[in-house]
């Protein structure tokens, strides 16, 4: 049961009136994150419109069910024990109007087509974003950014409902925006559509800026890996040992011999970070990402994360912050059908 009176066959029942999109209590974390981890999703419901989506929060609020919203599940930790409530998907709800050098953009389209669009719309100012694997909602949710841009820089303002299902705007100055942050991510806000303030651009130019960004990308990022990017909130990991001036040495040392992408794997090795927990494995040239390369839970990548954690608190004198969001539960004391 999951509430006194509603059970999650009720719950799907009633949201099969309201929303025309998948509707399940079979679904994992694994099935809607990039890291291909995570418990069962109690509901999970991907509505097709805005309106559906306020019937949706108005529904949640109404019989006091918790509502966690996910975009394309790329900056996520899905715990092992799953999520209770219902997960609302919001990767349905896409479209773009231009209003000359403004786009109003549905929090479902993806940053990769966005920017590329942005090409034959002759638009610049998102060409940072073209290997970022987010929605737009996520995106201004983390302000995620790359190469000098985030999104911060572009929001004009948001538009969706808070949870109470009333419509919300919010404009850039109201967003709270710092380092990968928002008021956002409070979870008071649905986010069902985002205004950016773009600046009209030379089609070819863009094109070639994107083409760039994504060959920096290709030779830096690790390829192909089931993982969630940066695991903490550090603006510049080069600059990591700044406060300590015998990595400020060994930072020169590397940028004078023309290998400064060397620095961090010496670092690792050095400070002796652990490279793995169980099915999850920190990547060679950056201690900031953890992939999942084989059926690693949510355990292994938390495990591995707190051992890199603290020994580089200790050792540096940081602070690091995660910038994956973690959501759910660590035990499960339910199942899903599949
Ligand atoms: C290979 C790879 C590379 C990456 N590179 C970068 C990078 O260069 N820069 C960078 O900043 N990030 C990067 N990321 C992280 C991630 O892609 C971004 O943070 C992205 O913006 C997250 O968007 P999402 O739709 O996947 O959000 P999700 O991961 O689904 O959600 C993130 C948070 O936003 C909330 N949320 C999502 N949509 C909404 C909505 N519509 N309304 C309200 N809340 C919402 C969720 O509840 C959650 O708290 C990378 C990730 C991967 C896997």
């Amino acid at each position: 049961m999951l509430t006194k009176t509603l059970t999650t066959a009720n719950i799907i029942q009633d949201l099969q009136k309201i929303s025309s999109g998948t509707i399940t209590d079979s679904m994992n974390g694994s099935n809607i994150t990039t890291f291909r981890i995570g418990g069962p999703l109690e509901v999970f419901v991907e509505p097709q419109t805005e309106e559906e989506v306020r019937q949706i929060v108005l529904y949640a609020s109404h019989h006091s069910i918790p509502l966690h919203v996910v975009g394309n599940g790329s900056n996520l930790l899905i715990l092992d024990g799953g999520i209770k409530g219902i997960v609302l998907s919001l990767k349905k709800i896409k479209f773009i109007k231009q209003e000359q050098n403004h786009l109003v953009v549905g929090a479902g389209e993806t940053l990769p087509s966005l920017s590329i669009r942005c090409i034959k719309l002759g638009l610049t100012g998102l060409e940072w974003s073209n290997g970022i694997p987010g929605t737009v909602g996520g995106a201004v949710v983390m302000n995620a950014g790359a190469f000098g841009g985030m999104m911060q820089d572009v929001v004009e303002e948001v538009y969706g409902f808070n949870k109470r299902g009333e419509k919300v705007v919010l404009k850039n100055h109201e967003l709270g925006f710092g380092y990968r942050k928002s008021i956002l991510q409070n979870n008071e806000f649905i986010i069902t559509s985002v205004k950016l303030r773009l600046r009209s651009g030379d089609c070819e130019k863009i094109k070639e800026t994107i083409k760039k960004i994504a060959a920096i990308r290709d030779a830096t990022q690790p390829k192909g890996k089931k993982c969630a990017g940066s695991i903490f909130a550090i603006p510049n990991i080069y600059e990591i040992g700044n406060k300590n001036f015998k990595w400020r040495i060994m930072r020169k040392i590397f940028s004078l011999l023309n290998k400064p992408q060397l620095f961090i794997p010496y670092m690792i090795e050095k400070y002796n970070l652990p490279r793995r927990s169980g099915g999850a494995m920190l990547e060679y040239n950056n201690f900031n990402w953890i992939s999942n390369v084989d059926n690693a839970t949510a355990s292994d990548v938390l495990n591995l994360s707190e051992q890199v954690r603290k020994i580089l608190e200790h050792e540096l004198k940081i602070k690091l912050n995660y910038e994956i969001r973690i959501v759910g539960k660590e035990k499960c004391n339910y199942s899903a059908t599949s």
